[in-house]
């Protein structure tokens, strides 16, 4: 079975949205085909205020969100990772509340070795989107708890869209803050080299034996059946990967020339993701010894390698 994803959202952009009793959610006005709705900055908290990607470098959404606090501190601001839909509006609102900002680290921060070897000898295009002036006070790791408030919330790190992507868990209510690593309108974007399918895949797994019941989204509406979705989206990559070895597997074929093979009713406007994505998984079909190339690039021809 395909997998199916809702595309049905129109929120009312820098309006809030009550999602639970200690939860709303902006979204910021920074719709676009990679973006959909725009950004969906959560703030979690009735007193203190935890915010949740506070968004692009937008003076509107920063009004929008400034209105909602109102008199009420900001302590923490969480960020999934440093995309520049998501990071920059980190800065403005530090300066006006004074809140700590936590994150992973840096956007190359924990690439795999083979992606660094690759990233350093070749040139592999991407870093689009990238948010260039990161600034975190705090940095976190894998399955930290953040006493937060009265929260404690727990560091998912999941690499695969980014290298620094990280979700945010309330454990004991089963909710989990999945930032661009699963969502429910589309796959999300992996461009290399900060973009690693192979973690991604590994993330996916990860998030496939937790026990949260609701996803809260960077993009999108939330996800009620989250544990589908994620098999869904397992199950799709790795037709994905199939159809692609299928494509080249009796001519050398470039990224550009497997997308116009394999992805039927492409919108055009996404065409250049599909090169980044095709890219990506020829990237871990390499390191796994599945397609063979001479030389390393968005434009160079892969084939299949003599079956092993
Ligand atoms: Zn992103």
């Amino acid at each position: 079975m395909a997998i199916s994803f809702d595309t049905n959202h129109e929120p009312l952009i820098g309006k809030t949205e009550q999602l639970e009793n200690d939860l709303v959610v902006i979204t910021a006005d920074n719709a676009s085909p990679m973006t959909f709705t725009g950004t969906r900055t959560y703030i979690l908290g009735t007193d203190n205020l935890i915010i949740i990607d506070p968004g692009p470098d937008s003076e509107a959404h920063l009004s929008s969100i400034m209105r909602y606090i109102g008199k009420r501190k900001v302590t923490d601001i969480l960020l999934t990772h440093s995309h520049i839909d998501h990071s920059p509006l980190s800065r403005q609102l530090k300066l006006k509340t004074g809140a700590r900002i936590i994150g992973f680290g840096s956007a190359d921060e924990a690439r795999t070795s083979f992606m660094k070897k690759l990233s350093s000898s070749l040139d592999l295009g991407g870093e689009e989107g990238i948010d260039k002036d990161l600034l975190l006070d705090e940095k976190v790791h894998e399955k930290q708890i953040l006493k937060l408030n009265n929260y404690s919330i727990e560091v998912v790190h999941t690499p695969g869209h980014l290298s620094n992507h990280i979700c945010f868990s309330l454990k004991e209510r089963k909710i989990l803050f999945s930032g661009d690593h699963v969502m429910g309108w589309a796959t999300t974007l992996i461009s290399p080299p900060d973009g690693d399918l192979g973690s991604f895949m590994n993330s996916l797994e990860k998030l496939s034996s937790r026990q949260e019941v609701i996803y809260y989204p960077g993009h999108g509406k939330p996800l009620k059946e989250p544990r589908k979705m994620v098999l869904a989206q397992i199950k799709h990559r790795r037709d994905r990967e199939e159809q692609i070895l299928n494509s080249v597997s009796k001519i050398p074929r470039t990224p550009a020339e497997i997308v116009d093979d394999v992805y039927v009713d492409l919108n055009p406007t996404l065409k250049a993701a599909a090169i980044r994505n095709v890219l990506a998984h020829l990237i871990d079909l390499y390191e796994r010894d599945k397609v063979s190339t001479d030389k390393f690039s968005q434009t160079a021809k892969f084939s299949r390698s003599n079956e092993n």
